[in-house]
């Protein structure tokens, strides 16, 4: 029965991802909204469609290869029949499993990701990833997320054995305070590999100062980051809790944007703040978390899932395989539409606040110069939108502070 209702979600993955393909595909053939006509020039233009044809053809023969080898894996006890044959005690065998699992499916992934990382990127002049850079960031993926998935678990496997069901309050727990930590500690990690300078005195410093002092905050700390040594992309946030607050620019901000915008980006980063948006965001992914805490949770309490993949009893390894490959992607796309649909939501109420700070146009050029340096889609498909973006499109952005 449980085979049914993994195959079956499978089956749901792969309409749901075949759908907003062809969405996609049939809403490049529409006309580009008149307010984003001036973004890029026609043959700019004409380079982002070949770029985009290209990725979405690579993607879907990726999206079929990952269906065969999903019917491969979770259609048959191949898993089962392979820790069985795997030598030592229940741990060793668990750890060896989910080892090879994990290694098997990046080896899966290698070509599509050296295709369009090398081939299509490379070919559009994005790719600032040589191929020893490639190699050791494929390695390092996996090492990662092998070190997350095994410690995630012999966690499980051992509070389960030690509490029974109550381990599921102690691993949410346990999960919840590693992300707010995380969280807290973003701008101290970063800290390790770039470096901050102060940024000098003079119109531009005096200028953010002054919005915050304003909107009622005290600026403690006004730092560049030198992100250009990595990405060609641009950012600028904002931390520390309470009535002092630190902010932190990309220096792609720095040295491209003029002094207008790049206040208007910060009085579009002061609204959210205001609001408390990330908290509230934060917040909301706690209740993700607790989605999956129960997704496994099922798996411990339910043997007979184990059972019908041919394990003897509950099977740790088996249960992240099967969430990681399978069930976690549907709840996320469910549970990712209200968040998406409130993250639009602030997106606007933050460029308004910018406006009626006196940075309308200022945030019209910035939405503009971000869209062309990111290369981005000028006209998603509205509903691939409401399903899937947190940010509105640049033209319903710029319409919103227009009007
Ligand atoms: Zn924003």
């Amino acid at each position: 029965m449980f085979k049914t209702v993994i195959l079956a979600v499978m089956a749901f993955n792969l309409v749901y991802d075949l759908t907003m393909r062809l969405l996609s595909v049939r809403q490049k053939k529409k006309p580009l909204p008149e307010n984003v006509r001036d973004i890029y020039e026609e043959k700019e233009y004409a380079r982002w469609r070949g770029y985009s044809a290209e990725k979405s053809r690579a993607g879907l023969v990726s999206t079929l290869a990952d269906f065969v080898l999903g019917l491969l894996l979770f259609g048959t006890n191949v898993l089962s029949a392979v820790y069985y044959a795997l030598p030592g005690g229940e741990y060793a065998k668990s750890v060896l499993l989910m080892l090879l699992y994990a290694a098997f499916l990046t080896l899966w992934s290698i070509p599509y990701e050296y295709y369009v990382t090398m081939r299509i990127e490379g070919k559009y002049g994005f790719n600032k990833t040589g191929r020893k850079t490639f190699v050791t960031d494929t390695i390092t993926n996996f090492l990662v997320n092998s070190v997350v998935n095994l410690a995630l678990m012999c966690f499980a496997m051992f509070m389960f054995e030690k509490m029974g069901a109550k381990f599921f309050l102690v691993l949410y727990a346990f999960i919840a305070v590693f992300m707010l930590a995380v969280n807290m500690l973003s701008m101290t990690f970063m800290r390790l590999f770039n470096k901050f300078t102060p940024l000098p005195d003079g119109s531009l410093r005096d200028r953010l100062v002054k919005m915050f002092r304003d909107a009622g905050y005290e600026l403690s700390d006004i730092r560049v980051m030198d992100a250009s040594r990595r990405t060609t992309k641009v950012n600028a946030f904002c931390t520390g809790l309470g009535k002092f607050k630190k902010i932190a620019l990309y220096d792609n901000l720095v040295d491209n944007y003029t002094e207008e915008e790049i206040a208007a980006v910060f009085a579009h980063e002061l609204a959210h703040f205001k609001h408390r948006d990330t908290a509230k965001m934060t917040a909301y992914n706690l209740f993700t978390m607790a989605a999956l805490t129960a997704m496994i949770a099922a798996f411990a309490l339910i043997p007979q899932i184990s059972m019908d993949y041919g394990f003897a009893d509950v099977n740790f390894a088996f249960a992240i395989a099967a969430l990681t490959g399978v069930l976690l992607t549907p709840v996320m796309t469910v549970l990712q539409i209200p968040a998406a649909f409130f993250g639009r939501r602030y997106e606007y109420r933050a460029d308004r606040m910018a406006a009626e700070l006196g940075y309308g146009d200022a945030m019209v050029t910035v939405l503009k110069k971000l869209t062309r340096d990111n290369f981005a889609d000028l006209n998603p498909h509205p509903v691939i939108v409401a399903l899937e973006h947190n940010h509105p499109t640049v033209s319903a952005r710029i319409k919103n502070i227009m009007d």
